[in-house]
């Protein structure tokens, strides 16, 4: 039925006072994020057409797929008003193939930021050999979706970005697309991650601020968000990481105030995406280089893993249209209320 009972009334309050501060001077100024024209801002076929169907093709590493999907992830990035700093982290490494050319990229809004809220992603697919009649695997929840995603919410809160850069705000926002998280050959600690092991360990190795002696590029992160898995019908995120509970409540939080106001489709009241009160063992992915290195981790991967993980099924087909679409909503709001609320409070240590 559509009326209110009590919490959802509570709820429906909540949405209306939950307040950004927008300021560059002392003075404090209240702005509420207007949840609906943050929704209204993301388009789910503008993502399918210009970003996923671009990422849909086999692109592991060192692959000709692999080269259009970065060019893609570049041009795209580079054509934003916001002012994206899009760089690469290049290198070669040893594989159970020989050595292999990878490159991540790096999107920031405002590297002079003291603090970064990262998005991360892998846009490599795994590697099959030819052998395996002609059938090729296109890992679209894996991870073509959640690159996809980081790409849409690039374009659809350009403005909002371009707003909170120019501002000049403590807090910003970093995009990291991995290559080589899927091991080549089979999962080891050192034919996984090539990606995110190379990145974690040059950011712990540049200072930030530039001229800092003893903080790197690393401690400038505020939380590692890193998506992995999206795309199947009834995702399901559980909790890995006490310590980033709050931002998963967070997220359960935006779902119901989303639900409540109908910005949600196929989301009846007993579906529930974000489970904060569920925990789930440790997923190895692009986080645990980062993980290790004392960064805050919030791991949105769905358990279990979509039934097509790892087969050729896993294609444009078999994704699930509406929970894509919701989620995009969902971590638009959590990225802009993060933002605009972590700029105005002073960081404290461990917060
Ligand atoms: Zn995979």
């Amino acid at each position: 039925g559509n009326i209110l009972n009590m919490s959802e009334k509570l709820l429906f309050f909540q949405i209306f006072s939950i307040y950004s501060v927008c300021s560059t001077d002392k003075f404090v100024r209240h702005k509420p994020i207007e949840l609906s024209s943050v929704v209204s801002g993301t388009d789910l076929d503008r993502m399918w057409q210009k970003d996923l169907k671009p990422m849909l093709v086999v692109r592991y590493p060192g692959s000709t797929g692999s080269q259009h999907v970065q060019q893609h992830i570049k041009s795209t990035l580079g054509s934003m008003k916001a002012g994206w700093e899009v760089t690469e982290d290049a290198f070669y490494a040893h594989t159970p193939y020989g050595h292999l050319p990878f490159t991540n990229i790096i999107a920031t809004l405002n590297p002079e930021a003291k603090r970064q809220l990262v998005l991360a992603c892998h846009f490599d697919s795994k590697y099959y050999p030819p052998q395996w009649d002609g059938r090729e695997f296109f890992g679209a929840t894996d991870s073509a979706v959640p690159c996809s995603m980081i790409l849409e919410l690039a374009k659809a809160q350009d403005d909002e970005l371009k707003t909170l850069k120019d501002s000049g705000s403590d807090m910003s926002l970093q995009l990291l697309f991995f290559d080589g998280e899927e091991a080549l050959y089979q999962w080891t600690s050192e034919d996984s991650l090539y990606g995110s092991r190379h990145l974690a360990h040059k950011m712990a190795t540049t200072a930030h601020p530039p001229e800092a002696t003893n903080t790197s590029q690393l401690d400038g992160i505020d939380l590692f968000v890193l998506l992995d898995l999206i795309g199947g019908p009834n995702p399901r995120f559980g909790n890995q990481f006490s310590s980033t509970t709050r931002w998963l409540s967070r997220l359960q939080n935006i779902e119901r105030r989303l639900h409540v106001l109908g910005h949600l489709e196929n989301h009846p009241n007993e579906v529930q995406y974000f489970w904060p009160g569920l925990h789930v063992g440790l997923i190895l992915d692009d986080h645990i280089p980062f993980l290790n290195r004392g960064v805050r981790i919030l791991h949105l991967i769905s358990t279990p893993f979509p039934a097509v993980w790892h087969t050729f099924d896993d294609n444009e087909e078999n994704l699930d249209r509406t929970s894509i679409s919701n989620l995009n909503k969902i971590l638009q709001v959590f990225v802009l209320e993060y933002l605009n609320k972590r700029s105005q409070s002073p960081i404290a240590e461990g917060s």
